[in-house]
């Protein structure tokens, strides 16, 4: 679905991408792991264009993506994104910030864009929330209204860029459920993540970042229980 062939992307002096090769296929979820300033939401931005890679490749089903050739809000409309901050617009209502994008980007009609997002939030069960304003909202129903919202642009693949760390303790699960409905439906995830608990059930693969590097990638079972790299071994003991 996505692949990185080579990726660097330097800020100044400081090279934060060194060389990422990643592949997701079609109904995988990688979750991306590693301490903070290793390059994992750089990496995510890169994927979805908001930040330009220096030099390397990246192939959406296959084809080289090129900044000069593509229409990138064609390709981001493909590639979606939920924030740690959710990054709703406040002075709409959650039914309003779903179908924003629909409307103006798709020019979807009202009413077919206004059906999907009510399908969209029986989905994540904020069905009653459609007219409320996201202030009104606790944190957990923000992300779930966000990730509402990038579904309802029908991407092929999500990125979740820590999307849990900003919530109270008790708010993580319902947003954490939210994504475990979406990987068994078969969405195509890549979740940066801490929530090492949701990474040993819901992934396919735990990719292990460190300094702008993939370390090790793996499958759940064998990452946690045996991990194969020092620097990895190191990581899980600090984190478990
Ligand atoms: P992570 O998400 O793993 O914490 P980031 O990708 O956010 O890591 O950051 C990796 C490194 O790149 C850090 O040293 C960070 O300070 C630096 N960095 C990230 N974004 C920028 C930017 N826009 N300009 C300069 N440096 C940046
Ligand atoms: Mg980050």
């Amino acid at each position: 679905m996505i692949r990185t062939e080579n990726l660097n992307k330097s800020f100044g002096k400081l090279h934060v991408l060194k060389d990422i090769d990643m592949s997701v296929y079609e109904s995988e979820v990688v979750c991306l792991v590693g301490a903070s300033g290793s390059g994992k939401s750089t990496l995510l931005r890169c994927l979805n264009f908001l930040e330009k890679k220096d030099n390397g490749g990246i192939f959406i089903r296959g084809e080289k993506v090129s900044p000069d050739t593509h229409n990138l809000n064609h390709v981001r409309q493909s590639v979606g994104m939920v924030f740690q901050h959710f990054n709703l617009f406040p002075h709409k209502t959650v039914l309003e910030n779903i179908i924003e994008a629909p409307t103006v980007v798709k020019k979807l009609s009202k009413s077919q864009a206004t059906e999907e997002a009510m399908e969209l939030l029986r989905k994540v069960g904020l069905e009653d929330k459609a007219d409320v304003y996201p202030s009104k909202l606790s944190g957990g129903q923000k992300q779930r209204v966000a990730i509402a919202r990038s579904l309802a642009m029908k991407p092929d693949i999500l990125l979740f860029d820590e999307p849990t760390s900003a919530l109270d303790p008790e708010l993580v699960g319902e947003v954490l459920a939210t994504m475990k409905e979406l990987a068994d439906e078969g969405m195509t995830m890549v979740v940066v993540t801490h929530e090492m608990g949701f990474a040993r059930e819901v992934a396919d693969w735990i990719v292990y970042m460190d300094d702008g590097k993939i370390v090790e990638k793996d499958r759940p079972s064998e990452f946690f229980d045996h991990p194969k790299e020092e620097r990895t071994i190191e990581f899980l003991k600090a984190t478990m």
